[in-house]
């Protein structure tokens, strides 16, 4: 039901009625005024009348009640009464209390208005007059006043009054009202205004209202700068939610498309968000996840321990490598960014981090570990026996010595070489070469103790570090491998091998306290042991040290010499016997230190020894064949073991075949210090030279290790004739006998000899008359260098 409205609605009616609410008040109170005074000044007027009547009546009925004329008193008193203000009038005759005359009119009583405006209530008073004649009361007058024209005329009054003031307050009200609608009217556009602006609709089309009210203006004013001051407001709010729509959806888009999984957790760890990346990556479904403790995806104990709720708040990873489980069960590698988020007011909030998909890189790097490892493992460790090589060897070496001398303990060095190992090779072929070599890392292996340290150093050489070891522990200790090599028999197609090793032995810091002078003093004792026959064990002992190290200094001054080209070819003659001219020249080296020439026999039993003859031919053939004019025929000297090294012979052609080339006639000498076996490879080398030209000649025949098989493999261009022999064949028939021989031999070959070491004309004149074709010797020239 709808509720009846009291108060009216709008500001225009509120006032008008308030207004006119007041008007009618006032009007009110002025009526009452009014009424009341006119009430009062009626009722004094009747009191006046009343008391004039009285004085005018009281004198007339006097002579009329003193006379008894009782027809003129009823008719002078009919016509007062006849007068509408008297209520009743009664004439009494005092002496016998005759009424004389009773009139009784309208006794209406005062009405309330008459009541409420005079104070006049009930019906009207009494008014007593005595009529006395000569002092003597005889009657009296008894009259009242009517209250009906007092109540007529305030009627009259309240009414014409409250009829004005309605008139007068509808007036005021219109003109209230109208005028309040006139002033109110700028206040409609405004409220259009507002309702718009409610509802949304930033900019309304409703036109303001021009007005001359100041209030109005600058309410206008005050409206419009506002809603200017709002739509730029709501523009911007509207451009900042367009931005934040944007990058809300661009943050969106760059989350969901990240190839890495963005992770939240909340303070206790568990998941509280996860990008697709997640899904994808793990193979866990998203919503699955969610609330789940991340730990629960962790496989190794460290990570595990990170997550675990009472660490997370100081949570901080860079880079950090963890292993998740995947929904397939497999392992996956993970690059963690994570970090504890701290709210402004210092509270640990949750974990925000990200894991980047490793597995790939992780593992290519095991995989590239295990080939560093392996790489690192081949680089060194010998592949055939699998013990650490040369490289290793020697820097380990350092680290054991340097781990041991400072605290005093003993480190020894073995060094073990298989004895006749190129024969086994050679014999038997590389493969039961090979086998021997494991057999001996083997029986190394056996032998050594929990912490030594064992490597294949070259070929079949082997070494054995000893720590903390003295040299009689490590004499001991190296007699009993030398038993168990002994002792082992290499089974062979028929029947087996026994082996035999030399051994060397030094001590540290004793021998050498680094790691090159601990191997030089081994290698020393190990050169010892060879050279004593083999097949021992050599201790390193201060007498063995000097005479070795004298071997092994003169080595350094050859290399030394080699390393600054002081070693030089000298040049001898090699004469025509039958034009007297020379034919060739020897190639002879020689070492040129201080001003002093050393001979080549001087230091090539060094160079031998040290291995290096190769090094010096080479050095020597190169050097000539620089200083000599290509019209020269040359006869170098190689020594036949040189050809045992792989690369000699194509390093001698490379130097040999454009000399050939260009015409120069080259003959190697080869020199024999020693019986080698002729194997096949030498025959193709030799073959190899040959083939491009060089001529072959056999050094010091009817000496040393010369055989007839290598005249009869090689069938050299040149025999030369042992010098020995030619010196003493003027004097000594069986010296004759074989320079003939050996002549005959050589002619009987096809092949020309030279006789060496001719000293005079003597000499000559006889090998003139065996047929000998060239000589050389001091008889035709010293070797020298050239100039
Ligand atoms: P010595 O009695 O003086 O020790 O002489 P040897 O015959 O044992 O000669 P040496 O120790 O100087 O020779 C080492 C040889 O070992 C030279 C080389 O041909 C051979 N050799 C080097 N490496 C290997 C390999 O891996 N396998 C085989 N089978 N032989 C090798
Ligand atoms: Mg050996």
């Amino acid at each position: 039901m709808k509720r009846l409205r009291l108060v009216p609605r709008t500001l225009r009616t509120r006032i008008a009625a308030v207004f006119c609410l007041l008007l009618l008040l006032t009007a009110t109170a002025v009526i009452v005024v009014f009424a009341r005074q006119a009430a009062r000044a009626h009722v004094e007027a009747q009191q006046q009348l009343a008391q004039n009547l009285m004085m005018f009546v009281e004198p007339a009925v006097r002579g009329m009640v003193a006379t008894y004329d009782t027809a003129g008193l009823d008719d002078y008193m009919r016509k007062i009464a006849a007068d509408p203000a008297i209520a009743s009038i009664r004439v009494i005759d005092e002496s016998g209390g005759t009424l004389l005359y009773d009139h009784q009119g309208n006794t209406e009583p005062a009405s309330w208005l008459t009541w409420l405006l005079t104070g006049t209530a009930g019906t009207s008073r009494l008014l007593i007059s005595d009529v006395t004649v000569e002092g003597k009361k005889v009657g009296r007058i008894e009259a009242a006043l009517s209250h009906a024209p007092l109540n007529r005329n305030i009627q009259r009054v309240v009414a014409v009054g409250s009829l004005l003031a309605a008139v007068l307050l509808a007036v005021a009200f219109l003109l209230t009202y109208v005028l309040l609608t006139r002033l109110t009217a700028p206040l409609r556009p405004l409220m259009e205004w507002a309702r718009e602006f409610a509802h949304g609709n930033w900019h309304p089309r409703v036109k303001l209202i021009e007005s001359g009210s100041r209030e109005i203006q600058e309410l206008n004013q005050a409206f419009s700068d506002g809603s200017t001051t709002m739509r730029h407001y709501i523009q911007s709010l509207e451009e900042t939610r367009e931005l934040l729509e944007y990058s809300e959806t661009r943050l969106r888009k760059l989350v969901n498309g990240m190839h890495e999984i963005l992770f939240e957790l909340d303070v206790d760890g568990r998941i509280v968000f996860v990008n697709p990346a997640w899904q994808a990556l793990t193979g866990f479904k998203t919503e699955d996840c969610l609330g789940k403790p991340f730990s629960d995806f962790l496989v190794d104990e460290n990570s595990l321990r990170n997550f675990e709720s009472r660490v997370l708040a100081q949570l901080h990873e860079k880079n950090r490598e963890i292993s998740l489980r995947s929904a397939d069960s497999k392992h996956l590698w993970m690059s963690l960014d994570a970090d504890a988020q701290i709210d402004s007011a210092g509270n640990f909030t949750g974990v925000i981090g990200t894991l980047g998909d490793i597995t790939k890189s992780v593992e290519l790097n095991h995989l590239l570990s295990r080939y560093q490892d392996e790489l690192y493992h081949q680089s060194v460790t010998d592949p055939l026996t699998n013990l650490y090589n040369r490289r290793h060897f020697d820097s380990q070496l350092e680290v054991i010595l340097a781990d041991h001398i400072p605290k005093n303990m003993p480190v020894c060095l073995l060094l073990i070489d298989i004895d006749g190992f190129k024969f086994i090779n050679d014999t038997y072929g590389h493969p039961l070469g090979d086998e021997v070599l494991r057999t001996t890392a083997q029986l190394l292996k056996q032998q050594v103790r929990r912490n030594d340290y064992i490597a294949r150093l070259a070929g079949d050489e082997f070494a054995m570090v000893l720590k903390n070891t003295d040299i009689e522990n490590a004499t001991r200790i190296a007699q009993k491998l030398h038993d168990s090599i002994s002792e082992t028999r290499i089974p062979l197609p028929v029947g087996h091998m026994q082996l035999q090793s030399s051994m060397g032995v030094a001590e540290a810091p004793t021998h050498g306290n680094n790691a090159q002078d601990l191997v030089s003093a081994a290698d020393v004792a190990l050169y010892h042991s060879k050279r004593g026959g083999r097949n021992r064990i050599e201790a390193l002992s201060p007498d063995i040290s000097r005479a070795v190290m004298s071997i092994f200094s003169q080595g350094f001054q050859l290399r030394n010499a080699l390393e600054h080209g002081h070693i030089h070819p000298a040049f001898q003659p090699i004469c025509n016997l039958t034009s007297g001219e020379p034919m060739a020249y020897e190639v002879l080296a020689r070492m040129r230190i201080n001003g002093l020439v050393i001979q080549a026999k001087d230091f090539i039993t060094v160079a031998e020894e040290l291995g290096l003859t190769r090094e010096v031919d080479l050095h020597v053939i190169g050097q000539a064949l620089i200083q000599t004019p290509a019209e020269f025929a040359l006869f170098l000297n190689v020594d036949i073991s040189s050809f045992n090294n792989k690369n000699f012979v194509t390093e001698l052609s490379q130097l040999l075949k454009p000399a050939c080339d260009s015409g120069r006639s080259i003959t190697i000498e080869i020199t024999e210090r020693e019986m080698l076996p002729i194997c096949d490879t030498l025959h193709q080398d030799i073959q190899t030279l040959r083939a491009f030209g060089c001529k072959l000649a056999l050094d010091d025949f009817g000496s040393g290790y010369s055989t007839y098989n290598f005249l009869n493999q090689f069938q050299p261009d040149y025999l030369k004739i042992e010098g020995s022999f030619v010196r003493g064949m003027l004097h000594n028939e069986s010296d004759r006998k074989i320079v003939t021989h050996i002549h005959e031999l050589a002619t009987s070959f096809g092949m020309k000899t030279i006789a060496e070491s001719v000293e005079d004309a003597a000499t000559e004149h006889a090998l003139q008359k065996i047929g000998v074709s060239n000589a050389q010797g001091l008889f035709y020239g010293a070797p020298r260098l050239a100039s």
